[in-house]
Formats: structure tokens, C-alpha cells, sequence
């Protein structure tokens, strides 16, 4: 069976734009600072739109300001919301991009990690369409971690992080249901390129 997977381009950059992805330019971006450090950051999300519900094509609605605000109740509360990621995986493992990775995306928002604030000036940005708290599919695993590959040939890639772990307290995705160990044994990235596990609810008893 011949899926969209096998065409997993060869040489996958054309600039900072990957080919494998369907393009849908975003206008939320903006250079990169000249100060910037350099992009060794992947950030982890989840979205969906509305919440829940998957395929809709809200998500590349809301990343190119083309979301009719009025069509669901939830969209009053993030009504003018302006915000793109680089990539979008959605349920089927089709990678969506929508701001160039040399471009300097709006997913992080306020963020701090690896001793650094701002994450969005020097980070790439995949969103997971997901909910957080349920699970991810095969596919978008398989997805994400060749996006990956492909972002850490391109740029020096030392940290992957949710957006939970870049902005702790305020984000929450991509959730307890994304499976961290899965994505760092399908990259065979070292261990300490991956955010600490979540300390157990319960100290082990000796
Ligand atoms: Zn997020």
C-alpha cells in the first residue's frame, strides 16, 4: 500500500521550508532577533480546534487569521488571537508548515528554558493536533520524529521540550498523554536532550 509517508523527500529542505509539509504561509512571524542564539530548541504542543475535535481545519485557519471567529462558542474566548507554529501534525500524520523555520514563529509565548527566556526567538515550533490529557497517534509520532531528524540536520538541536515545560504553570500541553520516551527512543537522542520526568506522585518506599 502506498501511503503519503513514502514520499518522504530525500533532500527535504528548500530553504527553511520543508518538503514534505503542506505549505500554508502564516503572516504571524517575524525575523529572528540579530542576538538571537542559535535554534537548538524543538517545542512540543497540542491543539485542536474546537477543543476535541479533529479535522476540522481550524487549526491551519487560526495560524493564517482566516478562523471565523463567530462559527463556534469557543473561538469568542481567543477571538483576534494571533499565533502560528512552524509545523502542525495533524491525526493522520500529515505535517502541515506554516512559518519558515529560519523565521521566528508565535507558539511560546512567555517561556524560559535551558537558562534562556523567550523561547520563540531561537526554537522551532510543532504542534501535535491533540487534546491534553488523551493520547497521540502512531502516525504522528512517526511524523514528528522525522520532522526531527530533519529540523537537527538542519539547525544544532540540543533540547526537546513541551510547552508545558517551557512555560510551566501557564501551558499544560502537550500533556500527560504524550509519550516522551516513545519520541526519545524513536530518535535515539541522549536522554539529557529531553525535559526531567515528572517526579512520581508517590515516593518509592524502601
Ligand atoms: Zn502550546
Amino acid at each position: 500500500m502506498t501511503t503519503w509517508d513514502d514520499a518522504w523527500p530525500a533532500t527535504p529542505w528548500e530553504g527553511g521550508w520543508h518538503r514534505a509539509a503542506h505549505r500554508l504561509e502564516s503572516p504571524n512571524h517575524g525575523v529572528r532577533p540579530a542576538a538571537a542564539q542559535a535554534i537548538d530548541l524543538i517545542v512540543v504542543h497540542s491543539i485542536s480546534l474546537p477543543p476535541g475535535e479533529f479535522g476540522t481545519g481550524a487549526v491551519q485557519q487560526l495560524f493564517t487569521n482566516t478562523l471565523d471567529w463567530d462559527a463556534h462558542p469557543y473561538y469568542q474566548g481567543i477571538r483576534g488571537l494571533q499565533v502560528s507554529a512552524h509545523f502542525f501534525i495533524d491525526r493522520t500524520g500529515v505535517p502541515w508548515q506554516f512559518v519558515d523555520c529560519d523565521l521566528r514563529a508565535w507558539h511560546a509565548g512567555q517561556s524560559f528554558y535551558r537558562g534562556r527566556a523567550q523561547c520563540n526567538d531561537d526554537s522551532i515550533g510543532i504542534e501535535l493536533e491533540g487534546l491534553e490529557g488523551l493520547g497521540f497517534e502512531a502516525v504522528q509520532y512517526q511524523t514528528l520524529a522525522r520532522l526531527c531528524q530533519d529540523i537537527a540536520q538542519r539547525y544544532p538541536i540540543e533540547h526537546v521540550a513541551g510547552h508545558e515545560h517551557i512555560a510551566p504553570g501557564r501551558k499544560q500541553d502537550p500533556g500527560p498523554g504524550f509519550d516522551w520516551a516513545h519520541l526519545r527512543r524513536t530518535l535515539g537522542w541522549p536522554r539529557h536532550q529531553f525535559p526531567p520526568a515528572p517526579l512520581p506522585a508517590t515516593p518509592p518506599f524502601r
